[in-house]
């Protein structure tokens, strides 16, 4: 009698511990959200493709506040092939970006490199066509390089801070632990983990699976 109730006793103290490991993991963990490829547009590259003074159409709130999926879609159009229908992201910004997959630079003859977003020293450039025309940017395509977005009060919480470069573990049959993950912390942020779809494909996680922050 007195031998299983100390092996419940155990049993118990096993539980409580899980529980407890898995609220802590969940304290750190960020959804994830994939971005396909899509594209950025500064006014000026707007007014060519969709007309002088085109307003982008709002479709869909993404998940940082303010972006959005516009129902605009533009041709990329490298060297070697095309992507089509791919998507403009409001608002507009200062600068075009063309933000693809790795896979895509193959499909286009255009090579990006992994970038974080807006760092466009040195990228290659690409062909866009619209409805209304076409532009020839010099500069602008990327892979975007993974990265968490952040408010100021979660950052606080989970000890972490503005650029700071942690490890990110994600679960599931094809989990993995994932290095050089950019934090990136503004009260224009909400939690999030953004990495894109070949990412996602290699690791088995879809909108919404949970990312967890290492503290090493
Ligand atoms: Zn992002």
């Amino acid at each position: 009698m007195e031998k299983s109730q100390y092996a419940q006793e155990d049993f118990l103290r096993l539980i409580v511990r899980l529980v407890v490991e898995e609220l802590c993991k969940w304290e750190r963990s960020v959804p994830i959200g994939v971005s396909n490829r899509h594209v950025h547009l500064n006014r000026a590259d707007m007014d060519t493709l969709f007309g002088e003074g085109s307003e982008l159409t709002r479709v869909k709130d993404l998940g940082q506040p303010g972006q959005y999926a516009a129902a605009e879609v533009v041709t990329s159009q490298g060297s070697k092939g095309e992507l089509k229908r791919m998507r403009v992201l409001g608002p507009l910004r200062g600068e075009s970006q063309v933000e693809v997959s790795i896979g895509d630079g193959f499909v286009l003859g255009v090579h990006p490199p992994v970038r974080e977003s807006g760092q466009l020293e040195g990228t290659p450039g690409i062909k866009m066509v619209g409805p209304n025309g076409e532009v020839e940017v010099k500069r602008g395509v990327i892979a975007a390089l993974r990265h968490i977005h952040l408010d100021p009060a979660t950052a606080e919480r989970m000890g972490v801070h503005d650029k700071q470069v942690v490890r990110v573990e994600i679960g599931g049959l094809r989990g993995a632990i994932l290095n050089n993950v950019l934090l990136r912390v503004s009260d224009q942020y909400a939690p999030e983990m953004h990495i894109d779809v070949e990412e996602a494909n290699a690791l088995g996680v879809k909108n919404g699976d949970r990312a967890v922050i290492l503290l090493d």
